[in-house]
């Protein structure tokens, strides 16, 4: 094995149902004037809190802009030429997936103190040191990799519980899809310390929603601030930031994907799986076959009784393609990315083969 040099910055977050509490300690000490930038939603949601406890602060916000409605890098030239950007010391993101990536984007480019304030519970955003970059059109474009997160992610807990539960629905496809897709793809490697890290934490990126996840939906669904969503919010947004941090090496994501990904990517062909499910269902879906393919039988039989369980798809008909569009699928799965490094070729006999075993298990459900 070779000797390297590297460098690794991990997320820093604070959680909890008033932890807003932090944000003097935290952000004094980059300076005194905020821009606020978020989503409608989201800042709908979480300013008048944000604004009520930066008063207790050193802090001044002097601006509060929308991040536009994608994360495309139109969007962040167009933030970065606001004047009220250049007065800012920091930036405070509000939002989701595609808020937080504008912002950091925007921010760890031009090496501006930037700080996450997740309000949904659909991914790891908030944590990571990548932005998913979209084209004008709406169409993925490639993921952008920095060196680090944002400063710090603040993530309070009650804004969460109160957004619509079906983002962390969601979320926890995505989520337990980390834990297979790290290992499978890791097997029989000899791996160094870095990525050894990623692979050994992602198995608490599947053991915390095996536990909670049920019941935190539940909790969610009545906007109730739960230990078990708290639980299920630490895995989604903490766990699998720093995960993926681990699993991408040199900025390449060798061991951050997989199977589940690979279908899912080679389904969003047909127009109906972005513009009507959500990124985590599908993969969650996806979680089924990447396990039936690997004979990884008791671990499917968990996964397939939690989807159940959640109302995560188990079928083609709940992600409405049609076996034509699934057929047609198969021949384009294994030429995907997320499956070039893997312990063996995807075949189409395999897909088909897990296939009948799915359709199997659900005539007996
Ligand atoms: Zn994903």
């Amino acid at each position: 094995m070779k000797l390297e040099n590297y460098e690794v910055h991990l997320p820093s977050y604070s959680i909890g149902d008033h932890i807003y509490d932090k944000i003097g300690s935290v952000c004094e000490s980059y300076g005194k004037t905020v821009l606020i930038i978020g989503g409608k939603r989201a800042l709908a949601a979480s300013l008048e809190k944000i604004k009520s406890y930066v008063a207790k602060t050193n802090l001044t916000i002097i601006g509060v802009e929308l991040y536009g409605n994608d994360c495309t890098y139109a969007n962040v030239e167009k933030l970065r030429r606001l004047p009220v950007y250049s007065e800012a010391d920091m930036v405070f993101g509000v939002g989701g997936g595609k808020s937080l990536d504008t912002v950091k984007c925007l921010c760890i480019t031009d090496d501006k103190p930037v700080f996450t304030f997740p309000t949904i519970a659909s991914n790891c955003a908030a944590c990571t040191s990548v932005s998913i970059m979209y084209n004008d059109d709406g169409t993925f474009l490639k993921p952008n990799f920095f060196v680090r997160p944002a400063m710090h992610a603040f993530i309070d807990t009650e804004i969460i519980a109160k957004a619509p539960a079906q983002y962390m629905w969601a979320g926890i496809g995505d989520t337990y899809a980390k834990y297979y897709e790290a290992t499978i793809s890791s097997r029989d490697e000899r791996l160094e310390h870095f990525t050894a890290l990623g692979v050994s934490l992602s198995v608490m990126c599947r053991n915390p929603l095996l536990e909670y996840g049920a019941k935190a939906l539940q909790d969610h669904r009545q906007g109730l601030c739960t230990y078990d969503v708290e639980q299920v919010v630490l895995a989604i947004v903490v766990t699998t930031g720093i995960a993926s941090i681990f699993l991408t090496k040199d900025f390449t994501p060798d061991y951050n994907s997989g199977l589940a990904h690979a279908i899912f990517y080679a389904l969003t062909a047909y127009p109906v799986i972005e513009e009507k499910h959500l990124h985590g269902e599908v993969v969650g879906f996806g979680v089924l076959f990447a396990l039936l393919v690997d004979g990884q039988y008791d671990e499917f039989e968990k996964i397939y009784k939690l989807n159940k369980e959640l109302g995560l798809p188990t079928s083609l008909e709940q992600i409405e393609i049609t076996e034509d569009q699934w057929d047609e699928s198969l021949d384009r799965i294994p030429d995907m990315s997320d499956v070039k490094h893997y312990p063996y070729r995807v075949t189409r006999e395999m897909l088909e083969d897990a296939m009948g075993k799915l359709t199997e298990r659900n005539l007996r459900s």
